[in-house]
């Protein structure tokens, strides 16, 4: 069994469905709403467990009830919450999601995810120190990204980083990664819309590119490289990267080799995507081998 450390965010979604947005000032009345637990730290965390990894999450909720019940949520699927520390000051992190006329709107509270300082993620070193690979994020700050691409590389553990949401990284950071993962509008960002081939060959076996249902691409040191997506019905997207993470993260620690790592994350995103909700597809080792067939 693979150790994988996650560092990032856990937070609550609050969706609400309505056929009317309100504009400032008006009251409409909604259809549904249901509360569903995210964050990108928190999905990848779930869906290397799904798929028989050890998950160790590093991250940080709030003492009210969605804290509560995303500690639940990590132990119904696994996910070992030791360095998960509910905070009394702050709200644990929440995402308000309004689906209305086709689209939807969001606002982002980050609320207890703030509080992943550097400080707090070398409290736990050891568990950092004792993992196949880490996996980090961004939708916490900064510096504690540094600060992990500093543990790894003092550890030799090597760290994944997958740069969402989009923000400039630092050469330095760059340098201490073993992978990084944008899409190919997280990539735009982080280059600052640079030849993506250039890039690529910048960082062989280091940059992957998700590309959607189009699949991965990265070069393998000779040429340019696309592992190509699977052909899936898709109902629901959301969370497509954060399975397609933790599956590469599971697949090549077990030292698979990155293009087998990739065609095995390509399987088990394209399965998440048949089913609503970014953890409700997340699948299973078995449904992912079975969909290698
Ligand atoms: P994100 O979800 O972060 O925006 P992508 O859209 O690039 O990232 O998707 C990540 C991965 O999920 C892709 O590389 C692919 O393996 C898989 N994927 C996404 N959308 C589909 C789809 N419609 N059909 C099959 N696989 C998909």
């Amino acid at each position: 069994m693979v150790k994988i450390a996650v560092i990032g965010s856990s937070s609550m979604d609050l969706v609400v469905s309505s056929d009317k947005r309100p504009i400032a000032g008006e009251t409409v009345l909604g259809k549904s709403f249901n509360t569903v637990p995210g964050g990108k730290g928190a999905n990848q965390a779930v869906a290397a467990a799904r798929l028989g990894a050890q998950v160790d999450m590093i991250g940080c909720v709030g003492t009210d009830v969605y804290g509560k019940e995303i500690l639940d949520n990590f132990c119904k699927n696994g996910v070992n919450t030791d360095n998960v520390e509910p905070v009394t000051d702050e709200a644990t992190g929440t995402a308000h999601i309004i689906l209305a006329e086709g689209d939807n709107s969001i606002i982002v509270v980050k609320g207890a995810n703030d509080r992943i300082t550097p400080e707090y993620i070398r409290r736990a070193e050891e568990t950092i120190a004792n993992a196949d690979i880490v996996m980090i994020q961004q939708e916490i700050p900064e510096e504690t990204v540094e600060c992990a691409a500093e543990l790894c590389e003092k550890h030799d553990v090597p760290l994944l980083l997958n740069p969402a949401p989009a923000r400039v990284i630092k050469e330095k950071v760059i340098e201490k990664c073993a992978y990084i993962t944008p899409n190919e509008h997280e990539c735009e960002v982080l280059f600052g819309g640079a030849d993506v081939s250039y890039m690529l060959k910048k960082y062989p076996n280091k940059l992957i590119i998700t590309e959607g249902k189009k699949g991965a691409r990265y070069f393998n040191g000779v040429e340019e490289v696309t592992v190509p997506g699977i052909r899936v019905h898709a109902v629901d997207t959301t969370g497509a990267g954060d399975t397609f993470n933790g599956a590469f993260a599971v697949a090549v620690s077990e030292e698979k080799g990155i293009h087998e790592a990739l065609r095995f994350a390509n399987i088990a995103a394209a399965l998440s995507v048949t089913k609503f909700g970014a953890q409700g597809g997340m699948p299973t080792r078995e449904e992912v081998e079975k969909g290698a067939d």
